[in-house]
């Protein structure tokens, strides 16, 4: 077998006059001479020039979406476009694709929602080409900024029997027969028949099992699938998406700020250096997309521009109550603009809030902090006025919420009045006080949704399109 070379590599070398096999598939095969190749490596494709004395027959299976491969020479280029290509020698078909058939032949430009019911298509296409290198390079950046910082990477279970969380609605995990449940003597389904011994659930977050390691190894993150059952069907939720959570030993909320900030403006940078190709592909599409909407709804930098942005300047930082200050005195408010006015201190923050904040006021990403109690989780250390607690969400331009976090309560005493204020039940979560029992200290962490980061740098406008392969309601048939 002949080592192939990347096309990639090919387009970025300075070098010409050497043999090389490719691998990929055909984009086009135009004038019966000139085969567009592509092999998911970039976004460009390499141009194979064929000698045109090539068996008729076999030209006659050069078609869209055909695997084929090249051996020959690369040159540099006789014709405009491209700086190189490859004089071919030998051409031989891995895999025919009927031209009649192939839906991206079918339909000049397909919808971003067309490609979405043809699965093996949907990455074959260059916002999907660049859309999932950008993702894959944002992953990867994860895992470098958090192994520089010497956190471990804690893999914590995506099956798990607690539903105290109270993150989401969970999905339910079984092997009992569900046309023949068997029952207690109360009539109630009996989960200690069930594989497990008791009722399991989907993970909505790892970030409880997070902190015990927390608590053994100072700083961990994971970085992992995480599933609600949401319902809601919205632009921002998935019903399977992927989560990144670290959590920190002797952080304070600060301390978590400036990591969470950090980290955002680390792996963004990262992408900027390494998918530049690809992002100003992005750019690009997201200039012809914004073409159709009204100019005042058209933002004001491009993509790189906001990419680059966000990670040169500070983001703004400040509590929920003065921010409920400036949204109940916003004109959307005023002028009842806002689908949920803002009345009241105490009053949940919705989407159109947060993007007020964001997107017109601030104009940067924001770090709200200190919420009220009631609308927090139970975990979240207290302060001292009683009514707000050490939580910190970032908000971000176009998506509201991206990041979710909050210094945690180390006080055990604390933590059961609050987890039996909320009717949690605390013997369930033994395991979890035990870290309050046992070496508490202060702590902090974070969840970002992954999706959420994805979609910002992409400037795709639909979670669905930056996951490969999503679950939503009524959807999950690849
Ligand atoms: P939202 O209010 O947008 O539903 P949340 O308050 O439920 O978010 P958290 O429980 O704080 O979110 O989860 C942490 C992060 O996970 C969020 O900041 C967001 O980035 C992401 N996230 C939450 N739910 C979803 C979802 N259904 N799909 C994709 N990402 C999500
Ligand atoms: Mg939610």
């Amino acid at each position: 077998m002949s080592q192939r070379t990347k096309v990639k590599q090919i387009l970025a070398d300075e070098k010409v006059q050497y043999d090389v096999t490719v691998k990929g598939w055909i984009r086009s095969f135009r004038n019966n001479q000139f085969i567009a190749l592509n092999d998911g490596s970039t976004n460009n494709n390499l141009q194979i020039v064929i000698d045109p004395a090539t068996d008729p027959a076999l030209q006659k299976r050069f078609t869209a979406g055909a695997a084929i491969s090249v051996r020959g020479e690369v040159i540099a280029s006789q014709g405009k476009g491209q700086r190189v290509e490859v004089k071919a020698r030998e051409v031989e078909i891995l895999g025919d694709s009927d031209p009649e058939k192939y839906p991206l032949q079918l339909k000049n430009k397909p919808s971003l929602e067309y490609l979405r019911e043809i699965a093996h298509l949907r990455f074959r296409t260059n916002t999907f080409g660049a859309v999932f290198r950008v993702r894959h390079s944002l992953a990867f950046a994860v895992h470098q900024f958090f192994n520089e910082r010497g956190f471990v990477y804690l893999h914590t279970p995506v099956i798990t029997a607690s539903d105290a969380e109270g993150a989401g609605e969970m999905f339910r995990v079984t092997t009992l027969p569900l046309n023949n449940l068997p029952r207690d003597v109360d009539g109630e389904i009996d989960f200690k028949e069930d594989f497990f011994g008791r009722a399991t659930n989907l993970t909505v977050s790892g970030q409880l099992e997070g902190e015990l390691g927390a608590m053994a190894f100072g700083d961990i993150y994971t970085f992992g699938p995480t599933f609600r059952a949401e319902n809601s069907n919205t632009a921002r939720h998935l019903a399977e998406f992927w989560m990144i959570e670290p959590e920190m030993a002797f952080y304070d909320l600060e301390d978590n700020m400036n990591l969470a900030e950090a980290f955002i403006k680390y792996v963004i940078n990262y992408v900027l250096q390494h998918n530049r190709e690809d992002l100003e592909f992005l750019a690009q599409r997201l200039v012809e997309e914004e073409k159709q909407k009204p100019q005042q709804e058209r933002s004001e930098m491009s993509l790189l521009e906001k990419l680059e942005f966000v990670v040169n300047n500070e983001f703004m930082r400040l509590t929920y109550t003065e921010a409920i200050d400036i949204l109940k005195n916003s004109k959307p408010n005023k002028s009842k603009k806002f689908q949920y006015l803002i009345e009241d201190w105490g009053a949940d923050l919705q989407s159109e809030h947060e993007r007020y904040l964001v997107e017109k006021h601030f104009k940067k990403p924001v770090i709200l902090t200190d919420y009220p109690a009631a609308i927090k989780a139970f975990y979240m250390k207290q302060n001292e006025d009683g009514k707000t607690v050490r939580a910190m969400d970032i908000l971000f331009p176009g998506i509201g919420e991206i990041v979710g976090g909050s210094q945690r309560e180390e006080n055990y005493d604390k933590l059961v009045t609050r987890m039996e204020q909320m009717h949690l039940p605390v013997e369930e979560l033994s395991w979890y006080l035990d870290t309050r029992r046992f070496g508490a200290c202060p702590h902090a962490g974070f969840g970002l949704g992954f999706e959420r980061l994805v979609l910002f740098v992409t400037g795709m406008g639909n979670i669905r399109d930056v996951i490969p392969f999503p679950r939503t309601p009524k959807s999950a048939e690849f």
